[in-house]
């Protein structure tokens, strides 16, 4: 209740924060930080330590420009930190929301938002949408791995209409309550919607959406195209994380990112984690700045980007990313030639518990090797049942060889392929 009182209060709010960023983003972002450091250095036993190691006090953070002075942090040490609970400031979890990843990143982790925080991240989302041309009373599908449990404030206000498409179900499934819900927007992981595109091609049919916002992974200029032409729709994408909610939307008009500046900072790094110029590619860094129940600083999200000093066409006056490299996962190639997306992979691998780290590899048609860092005890029914929910996606032939591991191979980037595929889909 009280969540739906803050966020409009904030929609007001980051609207006329866009209008005064534009002159003065570095004052408005080095206000935020610096509430955000003080309480991380105060509160954050994990933050505390880091700053003390550096012989730094909140003190010497002042502006955003400051920040390369602490270390880049990972998603992998933010884990560890938050379960020995000294990432956390306990004074802001009451009421407190958790997020868990979704997708294939192969290292699931909890996000806590204190209450003020998710709902000024609410607000940030809202106005990313009304400016990538999303109107209120819009009918928006969206495609999630469980069915709501909440409806939105927007929602029970009756604005913002969401309806979820719950990709793990096959798709004749998600085809036909797309044509129930006729959506206006469609909002999904790119890789969800091509396995539909060849679907629509062959068909009539009776819904067509305005805007097509693809989140969550890289999307290809061809699957843009492929997508565009089968909905025949503008497809735009928009950058965000369970980690910070919406980070950059792509504007229609520039075609580039702008980054919401009053929720995130953002650096692009080398591989040594120094600065590079504009429009090289490198690392994606962020500072999150309305997070205080979990502050992450400095933490490197595992993507690419390169950043632009471009001014958009549009008027609106941001920090700009011209492009987001994600990370590479492939698709899997059923013998029929159909592609399964590594997000329903992801998606159901990641609703057990009893799974701390995995790794899905198809090595040929129908030889799949899962390898897990298992949480904990797990026992034959956690396989069991690992089992019985990959069979529903995996095609009748398929061999799953499943081992228990210690550490997980990784990439050249250090990165680890969640999901992978040796089988060429053209070959
Ligand atoms: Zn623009």
């Amino acid at each position: 209740m009280y969540r739906d009182i803050l966020t409009p209060y904030y929609l007001l709010k980051v609207f006329k924060h866009q209008r005064y960023l534009g002159n003065e983003p570095k004052k408005a972002q080095n206000k935020l930080l610096c509430r955000l450091i003080a309480e991380a250095y105060q509160n954050s036993p994990f933050y505390r330590k880091i700053f003390d190691g550096i012989k730094l006090t909140s003190k010497d953070i002042k502006e955003t420009q400051d920040l390369k002075r602490l270390p880049v942090i990972n998603r992998r040490q933010v884990r560890e930190a938050l379960e020995q609970g000294s990432i956390l400031n306990r004074k802001y979890l009451k009421g407190s929301i958790c997020r868990s990843t979704s997708g294939s990143s192969g290292l699931p982790l909890t996000v806590v938002y204190d209450i003020k925080s998710y709902a000024y991240t609410d607000a940030i989302y809202v106005r990313s949408l009304l400016k990538q041309g999303v109107r209120i009373n819009d009918r928006i599908a969206y495609f999630w791995y469980e069915p709501f449990r909440k409806r939105s404030f927007w929602e029970k206000m009756g604005i913002f209409k969401k309806f979820e498409i719950i990709y793990t179900e096959n798709e004749k499934l998600q085809f036909s309550r797309l044509e129930k819900i006729k959506p206006s927007v469609i909002i999904s992981f790119p890789t969800l919607l091509l396995p539909l595109c060849e679907r629509i091609k062959n068909k009539k049919v009776s819904f067509k959406p305005r805007i097509i916002i693809t989140h969550g992974e890289l999307l290809t200029e061809d699957t843009r195209k492929r997508i565009e032409e089968a909905f025949n729709a503008c497809v735009v994408e928009q950058y965000d994380s369970n980690e910070f909610k919406t980070i950059a939307w792509q504007c229609t008009e520039g075609g580039n990112f702008h980054i919401n500046d009053d929720s995130v900072f953002i650096e692009t790094l080398n591989e040594n984690n120094e600065e590079i110029k504009e429009g090289e590619l490198g690392k994606i860094v962020i500072t999150g700045l309305s997070n205080i129940a979990m502050p992450l600083i400095r933490y490197s999200v595992g993507d690419y980007g390169i950043k632009t000093n471009e001014i958009c066409r549009c008027g609106i006056i941001s920090s700009m990313l011209k492009s987001i490299e994600g990370r590479g996962d492939d698709f899997i190639i059923t013998p029929e030639k159909e592609i399964i997306s590594p997000r329903r992979i992801g998606g159901i691998l990641e609703k057990f518990e009893s799974i701390r780290e995995y790794k899905f590899l198809q090595e040929e048609i129908t030889k799949f090797s899962l390898f897990i860092i298992p949480s904990g005890k797990f026992s034959n029914e956690d396989e069991m049942n690992i089992r019985e929910a990959l069979s529903n996606v995996l095609s009748k032939g398929a061999r799953l060889f499943i081992e228990k591991i210690q550490s997980m191979p990784r990439g050249k980037t250090g990165k680890i392929k969640a999901i992978e595929s040796r089988v060429s889909r053209y070959g």
